[in-house]
């Protein structure tokens, strides 16, 4: 089914619904790890799982000679396949994500064709970061520059229309994408950043998933700044409960959002016991779960990077 179906019936039914979003194993690693995450939440009915994409790195190893050999390696790869596997396991719709990053267009193409034979019709469409070691995002010199490239590419596909050939047999996905309530980090101010946005629903994106934020007011005020800017598709709010003392600086470097004073207070109140600020980063998530159930919204997601007990307790306490 379609993610905006799956929105709109959630929505008519006035039952909102949680998602959440998983990485695919390190290499090597095979799939217990992601099941077992499924494992917790899958009784608790998601409407649906995110896969995310990961491009690229550099490594380098040293030959004999003692030159430097460089080699392009994926820590993470396997998005479509552990996509399908879980789709196929769990019968729960699974949405992989696509990136620009590191992809020609033909590479792209040809990740939506297996992601299409595979019977999937949701994907989530991403420009990516700067690969490791560069300063700024470079496309790929026969790639997309932004997300909107993406997704136009995604909608001729939808039309019949691949790179080479026009009058091929239509693909039908649901395209997601991403926005982001405290701006992206590149934007200007908030207005270019929902200008861009714009853009991107304007080539044919079907709904919005938004960056993690610790505040609902932030979240509340970009959906109206969306709605005001003449955007219609549903916005899919997107949070992360914190849980580890390292993320009061890793989540705002990696992801450029904003810690709520008190939070960090809680945290900061507790940071030698790593339970009690899981606890305390859960307790602020299933709050802000519950204000923006309250607010309407019905479709909430979670960012989980692993391990899911805690987004268990918060959906059995709030949905
Ligand atoms: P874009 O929409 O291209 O925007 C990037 C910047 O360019 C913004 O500042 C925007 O305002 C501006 N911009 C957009 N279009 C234009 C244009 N036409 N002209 C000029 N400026 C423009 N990353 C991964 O690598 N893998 C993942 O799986 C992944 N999943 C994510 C899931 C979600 C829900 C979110 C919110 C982010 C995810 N990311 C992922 C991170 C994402 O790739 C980065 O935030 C990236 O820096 C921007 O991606 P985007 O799709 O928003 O890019």
């Amino acid at each position: 089914m379609k993610i905006t179906d799956i929105i709109g019936r959630a929505a008519a039914s006035g039952k909102p619904r949680f998602t959440f979003e998983l990485l695919p194993p390190l290499k090597g690693e095979g799939t217990a790890r992601v099941f077992e995450a499924i494992d917790t939440l899958a009784p608790l009915g998601p409407a649906y799982i995110n896969v995310t994409f990961h491009r690229e790195d550099t490594r380098y190893t040293e030959r004999a000679d003692g030159l430097l050999e460089r080699h392009t390696v994926r820590h993470r790869p396997g998005t479509v396949g552990i996509s399908a596997a879980i789709a196929r396991r769990y019968g729960i719709e699974t949405v992989p994500h696509v990136i620009c990053g590191g992809q020609s267009l033909y590479d792209i193409e040809d990740a939506l064709i297996d992601i299409d034979l595979l019977g999937m019709r949701n994907v989530l469409a991403l420009r990516g970061d700067a690969r490791r070691g560069e300063n700024r995002f470079e496309p790929h010199p026969q790639g997309h520059a932004h997300a909107d490239g993406l997704v136009a590419q995604i909608a001729d596909m939808n039309r019949g229309k691949y790179i080479d050939s026009e009058g091929a047999q239509p693909t039908d996905f649901c395209v997601g994408v991403a926005g982001y309530p405290e701006k992206h980090a590149e934007s200007p101010n908030i207005e270019a950043d929902i200008e861009a946005l714009k853009r991107k629903v304007d080539a044919g994106a079907d709904y919005i998933v938004t960056q993690m934020s610790f505040d609902n007011a932030r979240i509340l005020d970009f959906i109206a700044r969306v709605r005001a800017a003449g955007i219609t598709v549903p916005v899919v709010p997107g949070i992360k409960p914190l849980a580890a003392p390292s993320h009061l600086t890793v989540l705002p470097h990696t992801f450029h959002v904003d810690l709520p004073p008190d939070l960090v207070h809680e945290v900061e109140r507790c940071r030698h016991n790593p339970a009690a600020v899981r606890e305390a980063g859960t307790e602020w998530a299933a709050h802000q779960a519950a204000g923006l159930k309250k607010a309407g919204l019905p479709v909430i997601h979670f960012y989980s990077m692993g391990r899911t007990d805690n987004i268990a307790r918060i959906v059995k306490r709030v949905f």
